[in-house]
């Protein structure tokens, strides 16, 4: 099977993506390639920062790669967490600090309204391309379910009644963000074979 490094050493978003992948590449992680430096994902917005992964990667290592990047954006803070969402509650912050800090913000807030937004940037035979995903859906008042990572617990997309935290692994990878920009990139990857 052909190879392609996912510029990523974060297990959640290994495991989704080599789930949504199956069959078509052998997706490999930065460790695997000995891929052991920090990359700095200085960027002002998600774009940019998958950029920053993959171009990294690819002119390092000589190989094709893609990356992505997510942003959590609240409509009633102007967009926040946004391209800052790993890093909310402060540099080296849990998910659970995150969490937390975005339901204080939100206290008493009418308008819960928040977009994922995942942008998947991949260089592929010396060109570039960007692909995205969205998932529209809302702030619960309180956390739910166990399952996922990150604002999993509080984020519930338009038309269900679970958090992403309480739907399991196939049915948050079927309507995600992420899920949804990977079916983008797939589409373009089987197109091109
Ligand atoms: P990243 O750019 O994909 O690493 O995402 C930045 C931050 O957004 C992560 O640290 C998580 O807090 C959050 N995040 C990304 N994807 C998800 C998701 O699918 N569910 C919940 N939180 C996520």
């Amino acid at each position: 099977m052909k190879q392609i490094v996912f510029a990523t050493n974060n297990k959640n978003k290994l495991r989704e993506m080599r789930e949504i992948m199956d069959g078509l590449y052998e997706v490999l992680s930065l460790e695997e390639i000995g891929c052991h430096e920090d990359i700095i994902e200085d960027a002002d917005t998600i774009e940019g920062n998958a950029k920053i992964k993959a171009d990294f990667v690819t002119n390092r290592f000589h190989v094709d790669c893609f990356a992505d990047d997510t942003g959590l954006e609240v409509e009633a803070l102007g967009g926040a967490p946004g391209v800052y969402s790993a890093r909310y509650a402060g540099e080296h912050c849990s998910y659970q600090d995150n969490v937390n800090k975005l339901l204080e913000a939100l206290k008493g807030a009418g308008n819960r309204k928040a977009a994922f937004r995942t942008c998947i940037a991949l260089n592929l035979d010396g060109k570039s391309y960007y692909f995205e995903g969205r998932c529209d859906g809302h702030i619960t008042e309180v956390q739910r379910g166990t399952d996922g990572f990150g604002y999993d617990p509080v984020f519930q997309p338009d038309g269900f009644d679970q958090t992403f935290a309480e739907m399991g692994h196939e049915g948050k990878n079927a309507i995600s963000h992420r899920g949804r920009a990977t079916q983008k990139l797939i589409a373009f990857l089987k197109q091109v074979e």
